[in-house]
C-alpha cells in the first residue's frame, strides 16, 4: 500500500520539480542541494479528534491544513520553504479514495506554495488520522526572524484580523509566505512569529524570550468578522476572541518603529498581507515576559492548549 501511496504523491505533484531537488520521493531517502544558504526546519503533526474533526472538514482539508501550519512557521522564520516530508498513520479503516483525497489536499497546497514533497512514511492503526509534515526552508541566518530579538522602542506589528478562526479559518487560512518573503527582503525585523496559540500567548512567549515587556493597544487590535459572530452566542467580547483564541496564523514583527511606519504604508506589503498590516502596541523594557494594555492593565496569556 505504501508503493501506491508514494505513486499517488508522485502523479499528484506531476513532473515539475524545484532546483534543489535531486532526489525527490520514491527512494529511501530525498536529496536536496541547498548548500549555498543555511536550511531552516519545521515540523508540525495534526491529529483527529485535536486539530480537527472529520465532522467539520473534509480530507482535503486536513491535508491542506497539515501541509499550511508547517509552511506558517517557515513564513514566522523569514524564510522560503523548499521541501516537505511527510508522515500519515492512517486508520485501518480508511480507503484508498479517502487517502487519495488527503493526498490531494496536500498536493494541492504544496504546490501552490511551491514546495516539493520529497518523501515521508506510511503507518495503519486501530485509531484516529494522524498527519505529521516536516518542511524545510532556505534563510539567511542573519536576516532569520527570530523569537528572541524585540527591543524596547521596538513597535509591534499584526497582519490579518484575528478571532474566531474555529467558524472555518483554521482549515483554509493562507500562510503568510508571500507577505514574509517580501518583508525579509526588504526591512529590519527584530523578532517575529505565527500567531498559533493565541496573540496574548504568542506575543507573550516573544516577549519572554526576548527579555521585555509589551504594551498592547486593544483598540487597535484587528478584529476579524468571525470573531464578532462568535461574540454574539459565546458571552464573550469580539476582542477577547481576537486576543485569546488560536489559530489564526497570522505573523507577529516587532519592528523598530520607522521601519514599522513605513511596512503599514507599504502597498506591495499590504496586497500580500490578506487584509492590512497594523501596529498594535509597543516593546518596552523591564517587566521581563509582561503584557499590559494601554491603561496598564495586566492581560494574560491565555490561549488554546492542544
Ligand atoms: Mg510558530
Amino acid at each position: 500500500m505504501e508503493q501506491e501511496i508514494i505513486r499517488l504523491f508522485k502523479a499528484s505533484q506531476g513532473s515539475e520539480s524545484r532546483d534543489e531537488v535531486q532526489i525527490g520521493i520514491g527512494d529511501d531517502g530525498a536529496i536536496l542541494n541547498v548548500s549555498q544558504r543555511e536550511t531552516v526546519w519545521v515540523t508540525d503533526t495534526i491529529t483527529e479528534g485535536v486539530h480537527f474533526d472529520l465532522d467539520d472538514g473534509t480530507l482535503q482539508q486536513v491535508g491542506r491544513k497539515a501541509l499550511a501550519v508547517n509552511l506558517s512557521d517557515i513564513a514566522a522564520m523569514g524564510a522560503r520553504p523548499v521541501a516537505a516530508l511527510v508522515t500519515l498513520v492512517l486508520p485501518k479503516s480508511m480507503t484508498m479514495g479517502e487517502i487519495k483525497k488527503l493526498a490531494q489536499g496536500m498536493c494541492k497546497m504544496a504546490s501552490a506554495f511551491d514546495v516539493a514533497i520529497v518523501g515521508g512514511d506510511t503507518n495503519r492503526h486501530d485509531g484516529p488520522l494522524v498527519v505529521g509534515v516536516a518542511i524545510s526552508g532556505t534563510v539567511d541566518v542573519a536576516k532569520a526572524w527570530r523569537l528572541d530579538g524585540a527591543r524596547a522602542g521596538d513597535s509591534l506589528l499584526v497582519t490579518g484580523k484575528l478571532g474566531g478562526s474555529i467558524l472555518g479559518r483554521h482549515l483554509d487560512f493562507q500562510p503568510r509566505t508571500s507577505l514574509a518573503s517580501y518583508v525579509a527582503s526588504n526591512y529590519e525585523v527584530h523578532a517575529a512569529t505565527d500567531i498559533s496559540d493565541s496573540l496574548a500567548v504568542d506575543l507573550g512567549h516573544m516577549v519572554q524570550c526576548s527579555g521585555v515587556s509589551a504594551v498592547l493597544l486593544t483598540d487597535r487590535v484587528p478584529i476579524s468578522s468571525d470573531a464578532e459572530k462568535l461574540s454574539m452566542t459565546s458571552q464573550r467580547s469580539a476582542l477577547d476572541h481576537a486576543l485569546f483564541d488560536g489559530e489564526d496564523f497570522e505573523l507577529l514583527l516587532s519592528m523598530s518603529a520607522d521601519a514599522a511606519s513605513e511596512l503599514v504604508a507599504d502597498q506591495q506589503a499590504r496586497e500580500l498581507s490578506g487584509g492590512g498590516i497594523v501596529v498594535i502596541g509597543r516593546v518596552e523594557s523591564g517587566s521581563k515576559g509582561a503584557i499590559v494594555d494601554q491603561d496598564g492593565i495586566a492581560i494574560a496569556a491565555l490561549g488554546y492548549e492542544h
